[in-house]
């Protein structure tokens, strides 16, 4: 039997009792290693990261924790080789996309640990300026921010092991507030290994960092009120979240990052085969490819003038036709595979009822694969699907309400850019949408247009093209998260990110009391 992946709560190493569940390599179908929570006791486990955690962390200033950060940046850098020889046997996924999810994370932390030492050798924040309570100045109004007296939970989503983990866990240990993690089972391995070097390392004090993996019973009955649970996956399982008593009668503050149908449109006015278009077809190729299209910012659905509809199809399909897809281990190869058999059927399935009312314009199931057995790796080709009318975008629906979590598109015709407006808005929320163009007044115009429902526009000139960071990679100097059933969740953002592990307070005091609280 493979090997069984501890957990780490209250501060040491602890299997579950149960038999544990299998992760597969989703290429070779064989068994990697178990997991498995079962008898954990949680709330002493929660207890110790809350009080031996939590006290040790918010001891220290911002500063002392943002060079713990880059201790574990360190301790990271130095397994890379071992992190990525894990996501390619647990993911299934080919080298560059493996870097998305390890090195994403780490310069994540990397930028969490440069904005935590301009914070300087402080314990709390100040939030904005005194207020005048009285008619003369002697007694205000401070806000401030202090870390929260809980622990975080994570609960994260399969396809981000690294990056999701730490994505989080830096701006909140950064905060002062120790972290529990619950990675997604399919892909567990990657993030309880990263926390073991991590706490094996002693970079930590005990109880900051703890990973439970295997089942989530029972996590959310463990949380009390200061606690914070951020939560990244699907909209059903978000909807079983909020509804939780944690939730709705102890007031755990929580962030949700659920699923979204991402546009990316070309404005009107490029020809085919100007840069804009160019830039378009080029990045909806490396979206819909790149970590076979498991991204919860993917761009699925495409917008672009009626009359370059059949241009953009080609356009977008001769690159499409460029992905070689199988095992990642084969140097050829340039995707690699969903992460499971049930990915694999629910991305099949999901093609079926898109399918149903849509052109298929590239056939992903046309792609042969290299190395790997179809009969059992968990790969498939690129999908770019098509409605061919503008008046067919607004009878179909199902473009707009359904994600197929894999290497799937869309690519849809509008009359005007007020018609593509909204259509786009039938996305009811999105994490990113992408404008490409280059009339700098019309991008200006539709970016601000498209921001209330987005909690990010990437705009795509050709002045930019060498230098954009791409419609689907998160950046932490920028917010991540959208409204509507996008989850309405922020994350990231620089020190935006920090809120969500402070509690704001409101200091009434005479003058002498609020300058010695500096
Ligand atoms: P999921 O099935 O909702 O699972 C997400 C996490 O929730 C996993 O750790 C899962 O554990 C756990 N979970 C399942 N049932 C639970 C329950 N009743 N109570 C508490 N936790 C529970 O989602 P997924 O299939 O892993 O992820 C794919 C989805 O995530 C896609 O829709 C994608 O768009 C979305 N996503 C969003 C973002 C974002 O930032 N907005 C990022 C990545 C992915 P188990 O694995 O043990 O079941």
């Amino acid at each position: 039997m493979s090997e069984l992946l501890f957990n780490h709560l209250g501060g040491r190493w602890q299997a579950g009792t149960g038999a544990g569940t299998p992760l597969v390599d989703p290429v070779l179908g064989t068994e990697l290693a178990r997991v498995d929570a079962t008898g954990l006791d949680l709330r002493a486990g929660f207890d110790f990261a809350r009080e031996q955690g939590g006290r040790a962390l918010r001891a220290m200033s911002y500063r002392e924790r943002a060079a713990m950060l880059t201790a574990v940046v360190k301790v990271l850098q130095a397994q890379r080789e071992a992190y990525y020889a894990i996501a390619a046997a647990n993911s299934g996924t080919v080298k560059n996309d493996s870097a998305v999810d390890i090195d994403g994370g780490i310069y994540t932390l990397q930028t969490y640990a440069k904005l935590g030492e301009g914070l300087g050798d402080r314990r709390f924040l100040l939030d904005g300026e005194p207020a005048r309570l009285a008619k003369e100045p002697v007694f205000q109004s401070q806000h401030v921010l202090v870390p929260t007296r809980g622990l975080a939970l994570f609960i994260n989503a399969f396809n981000f092991p690294s990056w999701g983990l730490w994505e989080k866990a830096a701006p909140a240990l950064l905060s002062g507030v120790p972290v529990v993690v619950k990675p997604a089972t399919a892909t567990a391995w990657l993030t309880q290994q990263m926390v073991k070097d991590v706490v094996d390392a002693g970079v930590l004090p005990a109880g900051a960092l703890s990973v439970v993996c295997g089942s989530s019973a029972g996590l959310l009955d463990a949380l009390q009120p200061f606690d914070v649970l951020s939560f990244t996956g699907s909209a059903e399982t978000a909807a079983l979240i909020r509804s939780h008593p944690a939730v709705t009668q102890r007031s755990v503050r929580v962030n949700i990052e659920a699923d979204s149908v991402n546009s990316a449109m070309l404005l009107p006015g490029e020809a085919p085969g100007s840069d804009a278009f160019d830039l378009l077809a080029k990045e909806v190729a490396r979206e819909m490819t790149q970590k076979s299209g498991q991204k919860c910012t993917a761009i699925r659905r495409v917008f672009v003038p009626e009359a370059l509809y059949a241009q953009a199809a080609e356009a977008i399909g001769a690159r499409l036709a460029k992905t070689t897809v199988g095992n990642p281990r084969n140097e050829t190869v340039r995707m690699g595979a969903l992460v499971s058999r049930a990915q694999l059927a629910a991305v099949r399935e999901g093609l079926a009822h898109r399918q149903a009312q849509a052109e298929t314009l590239h056939d992903g199931s046309r792609h042969a694969l290299v190395d790997a057995d179809p009969a059992i790796a968990c790969c498939v080709g690129p999908t770019l699907l098509g409605t061919r009318e503008a008046a067919g975008s607004d009878a179909s629906d199902r473009v707009h309400d359904t994600e197929v979590f894999g290497p799937v598109a869309t690519l849809i015709p509008y009359r005007d850019a007020a018609h593509a407006m909204q259509l786009i808005a039938r996305g009811q929320g999105s994490l990113v949408a992408s404008l490409y163009g280059s009339d700098a007044g019309a991008l200006a115009a539709a970016a601000l247009e498209l921001a209330p429902l987005h909690g990010r526009v990437h705009v795509v000139s050709p002045e930019v093209a060498a230098h954009h960071t791409g419609h689907g990679n998160v950046m932490p100097q920028s917010l991540h998260g959208g409204p509507g059933r996008a989850g309405g969740g922020e994350e990231l953002g620089g020190l935006r990110a920090l809120n969500f592990y402070h509690r704001r307070a409101a200091i009434q005091a005479g003058t002498a009391t609020l300058a010695a609280l500096a």
